[in-house]
């Protein structure tokens, strides 16, 4: 391996990140207030981890948009046409988790499929309403799995870093792991998406801890740098 000043380095660095395009989507909002526990609103808490996110990494170059910038009702349909309309390469969905028994604690992050299935693109095959496709569509489909299956990977990376620098951050008692969900927030997107649960708002020292700056801060530390790294892969 090639010697660099660390200049250098740091330069480099910035470079393979700047312009690169994040969409955040900070969960719930206005009129869908989502979890609620310790004095904890979701849609407070998801709204301000995005904006600690979107300023360190906008510091890094990185151009960032928010899915809402304030406390508004968005329908998972717009929030997948901000992500849409600005060709993110990663989109990732900030959330917080109750239970019913208050009892639940730790951080998770789901990989999103693009239609609610699993990861393997071929069952779009076996939908036999589609009209009997000619050799071009054939074509067409099976590039599309392919293209996919690699956003797919990519998603599941990306959901991958975010676990293990929330790990380091939070300590691994917490780490509930990588999961596959079935959200609809993409909704035809295709660029790399993920759903952070970041904590229970209503377990009894979680909870507390979530209301915190300081956990605030490890919590956005953690995703931005888990964003840039992948970003700058
Ligand atoms: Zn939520």
């Amino acid at each position: 391996m090639i010697k660099l000043p660390v200049v250098v380095l740091l330069a480099l660095a910035s470079v393979s990140t700047a312009g690169r395009r994040v969409v955040l989507d900070p969960g719930h909002g206005g009129s869908n207030a989502g979890a609620a526990g310790s004095g904890l609103r979701e849609k407070h808490l998801t709204f301000a981890l995005s904006g600690q996110i979107a300023e360190r990494l906008r510091a890094k170059g990185i151009e960032v948009t928010l899915t809402r910038t304030a406390d508004v009702t968005r329908t998972l349909r717009q929030r997948g046409e901000v992500a849409a309309a600005h060709a993110a390469d990663v989109f990732v969905s900030i959330h917080a988790n109750a239970s019913p028994t208050r009892t639940q604690r730790g951080y998770e992050t789901f990989v999103l499929t693009t239609r609610g299935v699993d990861v393997d693109g071929r069952a779009l095959r076996s939908d036999s309403s589609l009209p009997r496709p000619g050799v071009d569509r054939e074509i067409g489909l099976l590039l599309d799995d392919v293209e996919r299956g690699a956003v797919q990977w990519e998603a599941a990376d990306l959901a991958a870093r975010i676990q293990r620098a929330i790990r380091d951050r939070r300590g691994a008692s917490g780490d509930r792991g990588v999961r596959q969900d079935s959200h609809h927030v993409l909704l035809g997107a295709t660029m790399p998406a993920v759903l952070v649960e970041v904590g229970f708002v209503d377990h009894p020292i979680e909870g507390k801890e979530l209301a915190l700056p300081a956990v605030q801060a490890q919590l956005a530390d953690a995703i931005a740098a888990a964003i840039e790294d992948q970003l700058a892969d």
